[in-house]
């Protein structure tokens, strides 16, 4: 661990309060260019909201419902980005949307949006979505209940089945462009241009 004395003693370009998977992306992407930079966790890196996610790197299917179409382009790209920078941690996983006495509405509706999504991911590596019949449906999923099915929706996203892993991997990455990172240390009483004060909570 980095002694305190190194955050304390100087001033830095930007100060990141957090070691979950936002702040470890801010810090790696600010030390990557060039900004010197400190970031301090106070429990284990990772160990908020990020161990706590449904680990899924999606492009955010249901933002369409809202029209948010640039939020979905942005993710999609991000999902792309996570998927080709690390491989070992984010997979490519396939979701089936089985349909029961949906309106022809709805599906109209599942399509359109399926379409979308494959567009605003026009440059993915994942495959294109699929609309399966029935039976197409039943032969990919044979446990699903026959009765009432009137086919399914496949897509891909990705997953990361360790987030944590992955927080990680960006704080020591961040650490290796020469940012300060430091856990155990608790931000107590920020006061912007006045070095000395964080406190520490325990280490
Ligand atoms: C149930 C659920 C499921 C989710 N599923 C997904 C998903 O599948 N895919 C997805 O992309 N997103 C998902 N999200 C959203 C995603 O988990 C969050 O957007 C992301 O984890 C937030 O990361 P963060 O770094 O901002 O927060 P956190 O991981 O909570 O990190 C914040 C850190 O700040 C530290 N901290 C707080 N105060 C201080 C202080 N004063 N000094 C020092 N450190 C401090 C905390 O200890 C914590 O570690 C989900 C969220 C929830 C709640």
């Amino acid at each position: 661990m980095q002694p305190l004395s190194k955050l304390t003693d100087r001033t830095y370009d930007v100060a990141v309060i957090g070691g979950g998977i936002i702040g470890a992306g801010v810090a790696r992407d600010a030390a990557l260019r060039g900004l010197s930079v400190a970031l301090v966790e106070k429990g284990d890196f990772g160990s908020g909201t990020t161990a706590g996610s449904t680990r899924l790197i999606h492009g955010g299917l249901r933002y369409l419902e809202m029209y948010d179409f640039g939020l979905v382009r942005m993710d999609l790209r991000e999902r792309e980005i996570l998927l080709r920078i690390a491989p070992h941690l984010v997979k490519p996983l396939e979701f089936l949307i089985p349909f029961y006495g949906a309106s022809l509405w709805f599906r109209t509706k599942m399509r359109v949006g399926m379409a979308l999504y494959d567009l605003l991911s026009y440059d993915k590596s994942l495959p294109n979505h699929r609309m399966l019949s029935a039976e197409e449906t039943l032969a990919e999923e044979p446990s699903l209940r026959a009765e009432g099915l009137q086919g399914a929706a496949a897509y891909f996203d990705a997953q990361v089945s360790m987030p944590e892993r992955l927080c990680l991997e960006n704080i020591l990455d961040a650490e290796r462009q020469g940012a300060f990172v430091r856990s155990y240390t608790e931000v107590v009483a920020p006061s912007r241009g006045k070095p000395g004060s964080y406190g520490q909570s325990c280490s």
